[in-house]
Formats: C-alpha cells, sequence, structure tokens
C-alpha cells in the first residue's frame, strides 16, 4: 500500500536544483517509487530524477505530495520527511542584496563625468574594471547546443551511440566531481554537487537513448535532450526553475564537446589582462572554466537573480551586473569598462573624471574593508584591555565560509553530531576527515574545537537504534554511549586525529561526568594514534583533549580534571537544565533555569575561578554566550573565549570592546548578591549605560599626512576618512552636505585654520574629523590666510538641537586662542591633538 507525504515548498525560491538533487540522492536509496504531484501545476515527477522534479515547478507555497509505493516505503517516506522537514528550510539563499537609497542615486561626480552609463540590478558586489570580452558561444546558454556539432557526426549503429552518451556522461561527471574535490567554497561546491546530480540524472540518460532508439546519434540527441529539457523547464512558473536552464544547457554543451572531442576549442577564453565578460546570459561552469587571475567583473543581459552563476560569482568576489539588455551591444569588444556591482551600473567611454571617480570609490572601499576586517577580524579587547576570544559554534561545513567572514577566532563547538542527523547516518571516516580538514582549512590557522558525537537526549541518530529510555536527557547521551558503540567512535576518532595534522584540532568530549569516562576517551585516542603511527599516518600526538562542563558533578573534581584534560567548555544549555533539574526543551519550567539567576551565575564563577586558578583554559559554548544581554557577566567571569552562532560575532566583538572588564567583574558581583533573575535582568539593563559611546573625537578619525592641493581635496580627503572609519555610509551626500554650509559662508576661521562643518544623517554618529595639511591650501578665509589644519565637524540631524552650533562655537572660540593653535600645529601625536581639543570641549563632550 502507498505511502502520502504532503508537504508545503517552504523556500521563497522554490525547489530549486540543489535541495532538488540533494532530494533525489535520498530518494534513490531506497527501492520504493518516489512520485510528486504539485497541486498548483498538477505534474507528476520521479522524485529519483533532479530533472524531473524541476519541471513540477515547485514554487513557493505550493502544495505538493511524495506517494511513496514499494518494498521499503516506510524508511523512503521517513527519510523523505526528515528532510523536507527539517533540511529543506536550509536551502533558502540568501536575500540579493538591495541598493540602498543611497545606492540608487547617481553620485554628483559620476553623473557629471561625462561618461555613458546603464543600469542594472547588483547582484555580487565590488567594483572591477577591465577590457569588454565577448564571451565565447560555449560560455552562453542560450543557443549554445548547437545542431551544427550535432550534424557534423553521422550515426553509426545504436550501441555505439549508447556508449558515446554513456561515456560522455562518465567524462563530465568525473570531472566535475573532480572539482568538486577542489572546491573553493561552500556555494561553489553545492553547485557542483547539483550539477553532478543533473548529469547522472536517469532521466536525462532515458531521454538520450530514447532519441538514439529514434536513429539520432549521441550528438543529435543531447542537442535534442538540451532543446526538450529546455522547452520543460523555460516556461516554469518558478523563476529559479527557469533558471535552472542555463545549467542543463552547460551540462549538455559539456556533453556534447565530450561526444564530439572539441572541449577545449569550445569553452576555454585566453585571458591576458584585467577583463569584463560580457555575455547574453552565463552557464555556472562557463564562469568556473574562466581564468580568474583576469576576471575583473561580469555583465549580462539575462539572468536571474538566483542563479547559480550569481551564486558563484558572490561566492567568488566577482562584481557582477544582470539585466541590462542589449549589453553585448553598447559594451564593446576592447573597451575599458567598470562593474559597479554595488549601484548595479556598467560605466562606459570612461572620461578621466570617471576614471577618477572609480579610482576614489575602489580607494575608500578598500580603506573600509581593510578597517572593519580589522575590526572584526582580529583578537578583540574591552576597553581596558582584556582579552576574550569569540569562537563560531557550527555544526556543518557549509557555515565554515561565514564563520571565518564573521570574525570568528576559531570554531568553538562543532557539534559533529549535527552531520549524522543531517546525513542518516554516521559519515564514513575518509568523509569526516574531509569535514574536518575543510574547517583547519577555513579557520586558517584558528583553533578548531570539534565535539565527538553527542547523539542521545534530543539528538538521536536513526543509524544508532538504541532502546528507547524513559527520560533520555538523563539517560545514555554523548560519552556515556561510547563503549555501547565503539566502531562509530573509532571511525571518529581515527577522522579527527588525522584532522590534527592539517592544524591546531582540538577534542571535546561532551556530556562527561566522571573521571573514568574521560580517561577511557584518552585511552581510545591513544590506541587509535597508535594505530596510525603504525601505518605512518600523520597526526598531531599533542593534540588538546577537552571535556563539556555541562553535567554539575564534574564541577566538584575540577582538581583531577585538571590533571587530566587541557581545557573545558561549559555548557549552559545542559548545565543549566541539570542545575535547575528543569528539562531545557519543556517551555513550562523554562522560567526555572535562567542562566541569569544568582544561583546559577555564582555556580559559573566557581567553576571558572577554579580551573583559571589551575592553570587550565576555560570557553563558554552554550546559548548564553550568544545572548548580547549577558556579555557583560561573561566578560565579568573572566573565561578565555566565548563561542556562539556566527551571525552574533561582530556585535559581541563590537559590545567587548566597549564594555570594561573592572566594571563587569563588578557587575557580576552585584549580580550574584541579586535575589532573583528579575533583578539581574534589571541591573544589566541599567549597565547598558556602561557601553562607551562612540567618540565625538577618535584617533581613526585623524589623519596628519593630508597632501591635498586644493579645499575640495582636503574636504574629500576628510569624508573618506569618515567613511573608512564606518561614521558615513554615504560619502557622496556627506560631501554635498559639506559643500551647502561653504556655499552659505566661508569656514576658514582666520589663522590657517578651517571648521568646515554639516549636520546631516548621511553620519552614523556626531563626530569631528581633523586633518593637518603638508602644505597649506586656499580655503577663502576671511583673514586670506592658506589652511593648514581643518576641523570637520558633523552631526546627525537628530542629534540635541543645538548641539552642533554648540561644539562648533566652542571649538571655534578655543581656536582663536594663539597658544591653543600653535600647540595643535606643533602636534604629531592624534593622541595629543584629542587631549588637547578635549580639554577645550570639556563641557559639550
Ligand atoms: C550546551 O549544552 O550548552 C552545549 C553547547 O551543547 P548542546 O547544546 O549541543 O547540548
Ligand atoms: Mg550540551
Amino acid at each position: 500500500m502507498a505511502l502520502d507525504l504532503p508537504f508545503t515548498c517552504p523556500l521563497a525560491s522554490g525547489l530549486h536544483a540543489r535541495p532538488a538533487s540533494r532530494l533525489a540522492e535520498i530518494a534513490r536509496r531506497f527501492d520504493a517509487a518516489c512520485v510528486v504531484t504539485n497541486a498548483r501545476t498538477g505534474v507528476t515527477a520521479d522524485v529519483k530524477s533532479v530533472l524531473a522534479v524541476l519541471t513540477a515547478d515547485v514554487g513557493a507555497g505550493d502544495a505538493c505530495v511524495v506517494r511513496v509505493d514499494g518494498r521499503d516505503e516506510a524508511a523512503a517516506r521517513e527519510a523523505l520527511q526528515a528532510f523536507l522537514q527539517s533540511e529543506l528550510p536550509g536551502y533558502e539563499d540568501p536575500p540579493t542584496p538591495v541598493a540602498t537609497e543611497a545606492a540608487r542615486v547617481l553620485p554628483r561626480p559620476l553623473e557629471t563625468s561625462g561618461a555613458s552609463w546603464w543600469r542594472g540590478l547588483a547582484v555580487s558586489p565590488g567594483v572591477g574594471t577591465g577590457r569588454v570580452v565577448a564571451a565565447p558561444v560555449a560560455a552562453c546558454a542560450s543557443d549554445d547546443v548547437d545542431a551544427n556539432d550535432a550534424d557534423d557526426v553521422a550515426p553509426i549503429d545504436p550501441q555505439v551511440e549508447r556508449q558515446r552518451v554513456t561515456q560522455a556522461i562518465h567524462t563530465v561527471r568525473t570531472r566535475l566531481v573532480a572539482r568538486l574535490g577542489h572546491r573553493a567554497s561552500a556555494a561553489e561546491a553545492a553547485i557542483l554537487a547539483a550539477h553532478v546530480a543533473i548529469v547522472t540524472d536517469p532521466l536525462l540518460l532515458e531521454t538520450l537513448f530514447a532519441a538514439i532508439g529514434r536513429g539520432r546519434s549521441a550528438p543529435q540527441a543531447i542537442v535534442d535532450g538540451a532543446a526538450h529539457f529546455t522547452g520543460a523547464l523555460g516556461g516554469a512558473g518558478t523563476p529559479t526553475v527557469r533558471e535552472r536552464v542555463a545549467d542543463i544547457q552547460g551540462i549538455c554543451v559539456q556533453l556534447l564537446d565530450e561526444a564530439c572531442g572539441s572541449r577545449m576549442a569550445r569553452t576555454t577564453v585566453p585571458l591576458a589582462a584585467p577583463s569584463v565578460m560580457v555575455a547574453e546570459t552565463m552557464t555556472p561552469q562557463a564562469l568556473l572554466d574562466l581564468d580568474r587571475r583576469w576576471i575583473s567583473g561580469i555583465v549580462l543581459e539575462t539572468a536571474g537573480t538566483t542563479s547559480h552563476t550569481v551564486i558563484l560569482a558572490r561566492a567568488l568576489g566577482i562584481p557582477m551586473v544582470v539585466g541590462i539588455p542589449q549589453a553585448r551591444r553598447l559594451l564593446v569588444a576592447g573597451e575599458d569598462v567598470v562593474v559597479d556591482g554595488h549601484r548595479g551600473l556598467a560605466v562606459a567611454q570612461l572620461t578621466d573624471s570617471a576614471r577618477e571617480f572609480y579610482a576614489r570609490e575602489l580607494k575608500r572601499r578598500r580603506a573600509r574593508e581593510g578597517v572593519a576586517a580589522r575590526a572584526a577580524m582580529g583578537p578583540v579587547t574591552t576597553a581596558d584591555g582584556r582579552g576574550l576570544e569569540v569562537g563560531a559554534n557550527v555544526s556543518s561545513m557549509e557555515e565554515l565560509d561565514g564563520a571565518r567572514r564573521s570574525g570568528a577566532d576559531g570554531i568553538g563547538l562543532f557539534r559533529t553530531e549535527l552531520l549524522c542527523l543531517r546525513a542518516h547516518e554516521v559519515p564514513s571516516e575518509d568523509a569526516q576527515y574531509a569535514i574536518y580538514a575543510e574547517a583547519v582549512r577555513v579557520m586558517q590557522g584558528r583553533p578548531v574545537i570539534i565535539r565527538t558525537l553527542d547523539f542521545g537526549g534530543d539528538k538521536p541518530v536513526a543509524a544508532l537504534p538504541r532502546p528507547a529510555e524513559a527520560n533520555p536527557f538523563l539517560g545514555c547521551r554523548g560519552v556515556r554511549a561510547y563503549v555501547e558503540h565503539q566502531e562509530i567512535v573509532r571511525t571518529q576518532l581515527r577522522a579527527i586525529v588525522r584532522a590534527s595534522a592539517t592544524g591546531p584540532v582540538q577534542l571535546l568530549v561532551p556530556m562527561v561526568s566522571s573521571i573514568e569516562e574521560v580517561l577511557w576517551v584518552k585511552a581510545q585516542v591513544a590506541h587509535v594514534q597508535d594505530e596510525l603511527a603504525v601505518d605512518r599516518v600523520s597526526f598531531d600526538r599533542d593534540m588538546p583533549i577537552g571535556i563539556m562542563l555541562e553535567v554539575p558533578a564534574v564541577s566538584f573534581v575540577l582538581d583531577r580534571l585538571c590533571d587530566e584534560v587541557d581545557f573545558f567548555s561549559i555548557g549552559t544549555n545542559d548545565l543549566c537544565q541539570y542545575f535547575f533539574a528543569a528539562d531545557r526543551g519543556n517551555a513550562r519550567v523554562a522560567p526555572l533555569a535562567s542562566v541569569s539567576h544568582p544561583g546559577f551565575l555564582k555556580f559559573l564563577k566557581q567553576i571558572v575561578d577554579e580551573v583559571r586558578a589551575r592553570g587550565r583554559w576555560v570557553g563558554l559554548c552554550g546559548e548564553m554566550a550568544g545572548d548580547i544581554r549577558w556579555l557583560p557577566l561573561l566578560v565579568g567571569l573572566g573565561l578565555d573565549e566565548i563561542s556562539a552562532a556566527s551571525q552574533q560575532i561582530p556585535a559581541l566583538k563590537a559590545r567587548i570592546a566597549r564594555l570594561s572588564a573592572a566594571d563587569c567583574t563588578e557587575r557580576l558581583a552585584a549580580a550574584t548578591a541579586c535575589g532573583s533573575a528579575e533583578e539581574v535582568e534589571a541591573l544589566l539593563d541599567h549597565a547598558r549605560v556602561l557601553d562607551r559611546p562612540r567618540a565625538l573625537l577618535d584617533p581613526e578619525i585623524v589623519r596628519f599626512d593630508g597632501s591635498c592641493g586644493t579645499k575640495e581635496e582636503a574636504i574629500r580627503t576628510l569624508v573618506d576618512v569618515f567613511f573608512a572609519a564606518g561614521r558615513t555610509d554615504d560619502p557622496c551626500s556627506m560631501e554635498d552636505a559639506v559643500w551647502r554650509r561653504e556655499a552659505q559662508y566661508a569656514t576658514g576661521v582666520g589663522d590657517g585654520i578651517a571648521v568646515p562643518h554639516c549636520r546631516t544623517d548621511a553620519v552614523t554618529s556626531d563626530s569631528i574629523g581633523i586633518l593637518k595639511l603638508q602644505s597649506p591650501v586656499d580655503w577663502g578665509a576671511l583673514d586670506g590666510q592658506p589652511v593648514r589644519m581643518v576641523f570637520l565637524l558633523a552631526t546627525r540631524e537628530t542629534s540635541p538641537d543645538g548641539a552642533h552650533m554648540q561644539v562648533f562655537s566652542r571649538l571655534a572660540r578655543k581656536l582663536m586662542d594663539a597658544e591653543f593653535r600653535a600647540h595643535l600645529l606643533r602636534a604629531d601625536d592624534p593622541r595629543r591633538v584629542i587631549d588637547q581639543l578635549t580639554d577645550g570641549l570639556q563641557m559639550v563632550l
């Protein structure tokens, strides 16, 4: 009897190639027939075929039913259901970056530059300049699969033609898989995996063989197949499904090249200088085939904003603009053009001022990216200099790039059991090794803490059927299950130990409640290391071994544990539930188990103090670490590290830098003396005043090396300094605001000083930028003297009324003092200038 599995497509972009290929992969593991029916389109398709699933045109919110029928239908239904419920929503593509209001308005200098520009959609940010290169025919999707290629080859015999098709599929698949093994990023890997699924799709083979059965040659069959699927998908209502036409055509081009033996001639574009590829559209393969050293940008006439080519361009950092009709006609081969992936522009017939604008734009963006990267990437300290590492919690390979980009100081917790939940099986030793080694590679020398499997509790693994437990959270979970599953444990330990040869891997054991468990794991690790040594496999014999501190009992044997392990990571999710005896998954008892309860805070403090006193490293990786409200408490605890979801990391780091460790220590002491969690929370809200506001004056907006020939250049230099420091996101509007003031009255206040100013929300916080000029410039000052020092005063419109004028008049009054001016002009240390000014502006600051 068949089983039905209804579902509603949760993806805004519909069931596109990547989830469809994963769905097919799961379905193919079972004998049972699996067909999906889309109620909206009425199409029924074989789930085991990616191409068939795509033809069902499953869009956002479409109600569908998967019917499973056959010997192992129950297991198949369960696996498909698990995918549809837990994994499918994770395939949502990040929203396309939407141009901000500021980005939509053409900057004045560009508008007046005399260059020609065309507006499209900015789909991959960045700015690139290069010579226009028209993509070769094979790089474009439409009309690619050329009947001429096919017609050249006369049919021989169906058996031979089938072999040619099979061989072509095998070669293309092998090439894709090889590339998958050396992929640069998770995004690229996902696309390549989808292409592998398409090229090995049984429906593709069936369609090609059917054409051969009708008397067509292998190349002709491929052309027919491409036309068939283009027709079937081209009219789909879901844009992401229509966009897959390019993928299928790209694959058919490769098959055709293999069948005709002409691959290299068709797809390689020899490049020797910075180039902008211009095409009607482009297949992902064509993009991957481009020589990336020379690609400055890509302009396409048509491409969906979520096409795989676009996703790849973003992943590879190639500026890209799409949706400029006739781009191939407008942008002439050999001409220099700019691809502006922030504003969605292709700019041609570049004049000197357009080139100058973009040269400045590039410089200013590079400076800003440098500052932002430095702020997030570097280790962070509190305002009074205490270091605190911020690691990332991850559970899959796909999250690694995001972790590194977020500025994570390492992987603080790799929840490996989630790999098994996703795959519905424990990955092989090699598969695990590949993932752990990839984590090490991505994190570039930063520590990677890999937690051994923590199945059980709320994380049962289907591949490890175990007797049901009345109370799984108090049952055989984490390390407690290891003796029972030694083979699986050994496989994982071998993978982790092997990965330790590739970089700083640390092994973390979950749910430890006794010394014996630690000794057992250590013995297994030593055994695995000995085995690998015999086989001459390299590893790091000193790989640190640590434990999760999540069972309260271990806090009373820390003295002995500190002799056995190298580090500790506090899992507040479990520690809190066991401390309060309140199930972490039961909302009814949640109020009982608050991490801000004074009793729990005292407990944490006791643990951290003891571990640190015994010279061991201690981090905290429970959800408590990701909640910015508790950050003063965690800083006050004196932890070595906190580890949280990647998205939280920049905010956590920014707040750490604004907190004082001394204040936090005091605040934690006050919190532990409170009577309730509510009192602690009130105390922390109040403590928000402890966050240091962004300074009006700061060395980040002071420059002493201004080599500007004109007033215009001086103002622009200061605006750039604001942009780099993140104090404006819209430098052109800020500059305009300054010039509007300049038009009203001269800001050269005399004696070599100018105080230009503006009131605009184009700045993100009230600021005074300072520029000392190497040679004086004419400012049209009242006393006719050239200017040597510029103070750019920028306040937000929303700042209190009068604040702007108040600061301005105090600054001007202070600057009237000849002795003060002389000091400023002599000073060569930004901090000193700021100190002198701060004295003078005390009342306002
Ligand atoms: C914890 O218990 O705090 C922890 C980090 O582990 P998990 O949430 O995976 O149980
Ligand atoms: Mg835990």
